[in-house]
């Protein structure tokens, strides 16, 4: 997590090494090197005590050649051009990946949500929504939660970019409240993808999801989802961290009373059914999957030798390091790569713009059940690709996503 990472230098290597492998045009390659378009906006926020403060914004459209844009938008300090271009160009490949009609996009605003009031958030989400409202549509841009965000900010770029337009349009934002034409089962989908995609890769791997032990770093939505999933599957999740540190419990934590204990606490520290540890030894602990699920760069060449799990399922976009890959790959550890194992959010998002369009609503099952439909494919086209050209599941899901963005790009041309 060094400030001096870049995201998008790493997933433009990314990129290389894949184009490298697929011998793909150079002239696709450049049009997939740098983003479509990308808007960055001061805006002022009135403060709780009457002061204007300027805060930055940014939302960036990778590639649109596959359908509109789609991407969540992120609140956080450290959050840069860079690290927004790099999960844009995450975006494109994900939605690929999982073959949805959509292009990548990321928004991002650099700020602490945790240090601002509600009125604060409200506030500031609104003037962001009205500064980036020329780029965003449900036939243009759809923005979703990432971290630092969620239904509530969604409800309010909803409400304001109604206002706008004079009309409501409940399909110009995903992972919305319910009660505003959100879908059912949205707000677990990516932890539910992160489970659904671990049992997958246990199986190529003879391994049982039931008999299998779990660390997680990050207990947020994602995090928080996936433990209680993998809980419920029969799992043993036996570490858990989220920012304000760790708990370890051999043989399982009680992920239902955890529940009970965040909802109060805000935070896993101090759940008395299990001990605390150091934060980073999550990352390190002998189970058999770990799933970070908070930032990017955390598994660098400087832990990944370290690292004891049998499989790594990136719940979080850009964790592992291109570096570390090599260091796990030789290791023999299965990494699943972020354009995979999180692709249910994304999904679940698509189901819910197409309920939003047709003002037609479907049952938590039939969500559940397409969104694993589209998993168990996307899982197999990516794991034979990474069979058939013997190489790890990152480059097997670039092979495929690239694939067909590339494809999509030859058959529109370059214009004029
Ligand atoms: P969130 O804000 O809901 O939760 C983030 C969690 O990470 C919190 O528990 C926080 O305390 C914890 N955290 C922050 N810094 C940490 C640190 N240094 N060590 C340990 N824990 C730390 O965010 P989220 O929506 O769950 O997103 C998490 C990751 O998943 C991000 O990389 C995001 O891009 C990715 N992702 C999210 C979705 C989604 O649907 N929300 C979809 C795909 C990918």
């Amino acid at each position: 997590m060094s400030q001096s990472f870049n995201a998008f230098a790493m997933a433009q290597e990314q990129l290389h090494a894949v184009a490298a492998l697929m011998g793909l045009e150079p002239d696709v390659t450049t049009v997939l090197e740098m983003p479509k378009r990308e808007l960055t906006v001061h805006f002022p926020v009135r403060m709780r005590d009457g002061a204007i403060k300027s805060f930055t914004g940014y939302r960036v459209h990778h590639n649109l050649t596959r359908g509109p844009a789609k991407g969540g938008i992120r609140y956080h300090p450290d959050t840069d051009i860079d690290e927004v271009r790099a999960l844009a160009f995450w975006m494109t490949i994900k939605c690929a990946v999982v073959n949805i009609p959509f292009g990548g996009a990321k928004g991002g605003v650099v700020c602490d949500p945790s240090q601002l009031d509600i009125g604060e958030l409200e506030r500031l989400t609104r003037r962001y929504t009205s500064e980036i409202a020329i780029l965003l549509g449900p036939d243009k841009d759809i923005p979703a939660p990432d971290m630092g965000t969620n239904g509530q900010t969604m409800a309010w770029i909803l409400d304001t970019y109604s206002s706008l337009k004079g009309t409501t349009v409940p399909a110009v934002v995903t992972g919305k409240p319910i009660s505003v034409g959100g879908s059912e089962g949205r707000v677990e989908a990516t932890g539910r993808g992160v489970v659904t995609i671990t049992r997958e890769v246990l199986r190529s791997l003879n391994m049982q999801l039931p008999e299998s032990t779990i660390a997680i770093q990050g207990y947020g939505n994602v995090g928080s989802a996936a433990a209680v999933l993998f809980h419920v599957s029969g799992a043993k999740v036996e570490a858990v961290s989220d920012v304000n540190g760790a708990i370890y419990r051999k043989g399982g934590i009680d992920i239902l009373a955890l529940q009970d204990y965040v909802r109060q606490h805000r935070t896993v520290v101090g759940f008395p059914g299990a001990d605390p540890i150091p934060a980073d030894e999550v990352l390190t602990m002998a189970v058999d999957v770990v799933v970070p699920a908070a930032l990017q760069h955390v598994i660098t060449a400087e832990n990944a030798n370290q690292i004891r799990a049998k499989v790594v399922v990136e719940g979080a976009n850009g964790p592992t390091t291109p570096d570390a890959d090599v260091i796990l790959r030789s290791n023999g550890v299965t990494v699943v790569p972020d354009v995979l194992a999180n692709a249910g959010g994304v999904t679940v998002s698509y189901f819910e713009w197409v309920q939003g369009l047709q003002s037609f609503f479907w049952t938590e099952n039939e969500v559940n059940n397409r969104l694993e439909q589209i998993l168990i494919r996307a899982y197999q086209q990516v794991h034979r690709a990474a069979q058939h050209h013997k190489v790890d599941l990152r480059m097997g899901a670039y092979i495929v996503g690239v694939g067909r963005v590339a494809d999509a790009i030859r058959s529109m041309g370059i214009y004029p």
